[in-house]
């Protein structure tokens, strides 16, 4: 594993979510937020069913859909509205996030060596690095949805690529979802590390999808890099 990089990059280009930190606290802030939201407006509690739902019903797709139909929760009958109001609360949540206790380290001790940037597909991933306090450590942030585009799209490993020194041969790409974190990078000629950490980490890799090195901790790649 730790020869999985042949030569010191010139740059590391990270994921975020459950990349740099654990997912589910951006879904409990925003289930909050959400429920406070449905208070505010029915004066009913949601809180511990939103995050029954969600967390020990694994409805993490289509949530709010699933409560508004069950309670009935858009009297004039325009569901999507009350479900795109709840999105958007839920996205809108201002909680300070806490980046893996790893993550600060290793961001601290790669920018002075690196240059590194941010890939994301993830809805307000500027809002995220704020919240997580990490924004200040990338040269390049790239974020999906801004583009219209994702990491099924080659177009955004680019973005990024055009932007930080050397080419995608120098650079380190370390992501946590072998669906998207990998293939893509791999192609391009990028390094490709899989964290195994997180919503995704039960995972197999399909073929072709298979990185170059796997870690279930960042603190590993201070060895697989230097
Ligand atoms: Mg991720």
């Amino acid at each position: 594993m730790t020869d999985a990089v042949d030569a010191a990059p010139a740059a590391v280009c990270f994921d975020l979510d459950d990349t740099l930190y654990d997912y589910h606290q951006y879904a409990r802030a925003g289930l909050r937020e959400v429920a406070d939201r449905l208070e505010a407006r029915t004066g009913e509690s949601y809180h511990d069913e939103l995050l029954a739902l969600y967390f020990d019903e694994s409805v993490t797709e289509g949530t709010f859909d699933r409560l508004v139909d069950r309670h009935g929760l858009a009297p004039d009958g325009d569901e999507d509205a009350v479900v795109d109001d709840l999105v958007e609360a839920y996205h809108g949540a201002t909680d300070p996030l806490d980046p893996y206790p790893a993550a600060e380290r290793v961001l601290s001790r790669f920018a002075d060596r690196y240059e590194l940037g941010l890939i994301t597909d993830g809805h307000g991933g500027r809002a995220k690095l704020r919240r997580l306090g990490v924004e200040g450590y990338f040269d390049v942030v790239v974020v999906g949805p801004e583009r219209d585009s994702s990491k099924h799209q080659r177009e955004v490993f680019d973005a990024a690529l055009a932007e930080l020194a050397g080419s995608a041969d120098e650079t380190v790409y370390i992501g946590d979802d072998p669906r998207v974190d990998v293939r893509i990078p791999k192609q391009l000629g990028m390094t490709t590390v899989r964290l195994r950490r997180g919503r995704y980490s039960h995972l197999e890799p399909d073929d072709g999808d298979e990185p170059d090195a796997e870690i279930d901790d960042l603190c590993a790649l201070t060895a697989i890099l230097e």
